[in-house]
């Protein structure tokens, strides 16, 4: 079954609009049941049936209307969300073969924790740009969250990243129970290798188990953005950070020389594939918004680095 965000929806014209941005990428979710059961995630094999996935709604829709409503939008890229069931994959291939007869050009990613290579080939030679391989969770809460060892998952991600450079990307929730020091270390490595990483912050979903646990602190997770994003961009990295007690206390650069590389505020926007901005995905519309659907005002600019600057110490050193 085909199923689309709700934005994603209104950004091809089957839907009235509802939030103030729409997507930049068209959001398609393959599959009804998932035999996983991520903590986190509503669309979990022990989880009432559900539309959602994150925050967002996926009701179903007829391929017709998606093909006909892609070739009239502006969108920039198609991401399809698999959930783990028998038959998504042939689903997924025949979608790639849909979207190439019907003259759709778009960049498309295929979202899914594939475990075996041949999955992942079979999908890039069918004319995905990109598949991603969402580890969602650090290595020390993995086992917990999503009921599996993390080492084989971490190891054919990076395996894959080394196989098929710049085409492999990956999801990672902060705030699931993990500390920062392990979350930044995890990060550094995936910049490492070459895997384009979409940032979440962990979003408490009702009928899941961990609907009452808090999302992290928002000035927090402004840390996280910057410090990320920075090691994206090569400016910085894990030797730069001081640690205390796994918490990032501080940064051993200069203050200025950090504030300047942020002042546009694209740290704080969302982060992953090229043109995927998943709005409201981790956050209402009301805000506070944890990822940035579009671009910054200045004043939400200088509010995000004020946070910042509350959240740690620059020219820090290991002597406390
Ligand atoms: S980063 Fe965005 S476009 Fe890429 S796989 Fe994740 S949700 Fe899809």
């Amino acid at each position: 079954m085909l199923r689309a965000s709700s934005g994603t929806l209104c950004a091809l014209g089957l839907k009235k609009a509802a939030g103030p941005v729409l997507p930049t990428t068209a959001y398609l979710m393959l599959g009804t049941k998932c035999r996983r059961n991520c903590l986190f995630c509503a669309q979990r094999r022990d989880a009432p049936p559900s539309v959602m996935l994150s925050r967002v709604d996926f009701p179903p829709v007829e391929w017709e209307a998606v093909l006909e409503g892609l070739r009239r939008s502006s969108l920039e890229r198609i991401c399809f969300q698999l959930v783990c069931q028998e038959g998504v994959l042939r689903e997924t291939e025949k979608g790639l073969a849909l979207l190439r007869q019907h003259g759709v050009a778009l960049p498309v990613c295929v979202s899914y924790l594939f475990q075996r290579e041949e999955h992942v080939r079979r999908l890039l030679a069918l004319g995905a740009e990109r598949v991603s391989l969402p580890l969602d969770a650090a290595p020390s809460v993995f086992a917990g969250v999503k009921g599996e060892e993390p080492f084989a998952p971490y190891r054919f991600v990076l395996q894959m990243a080394r196989r098929y450079p710049g085409r492999i990307g990956t999801h990672l929730i902060f705030g699931l129970g993990e500390n920062e020091e392990e979350f930044l270390a995890v990060y550094q490595k995936m910049v490492d290798s070459g895997v384009t990483v979409g940032l979440f912050a962990f979003t408490p979903l009702k009928n899941t188990p961990l609907a009452d646990r808090d999302p992290p602190p928002l000035g927090r997770y402004r840390v996280v953005q910057a410090l990320t994003y920075l090691m994206e961009k090569g400016r910085l990295s894990l030797r730069d950070m001081v640690f205390a007690g796994g918490r990032v206390k501080g940064l051993k650069k200069d203050r200025s020389e950090i504030l300047a590389l942020l002042e546009d505020g694209a740290a704080f926007r969302t982060r992953g594939c090229p043109g995927c901005n998943r709005p409201y995905f981790n956050e209402s519309p009301r805000g506070p918004l944890y990822n940035y659907p579009r671009e910054l005002t200045e004043e939400e600019a200088k509010e995000a680095l004020a946070v910042l600057e509350r959240e740690l110490e620059f020219r820090c050193t290991r002597f406390f």
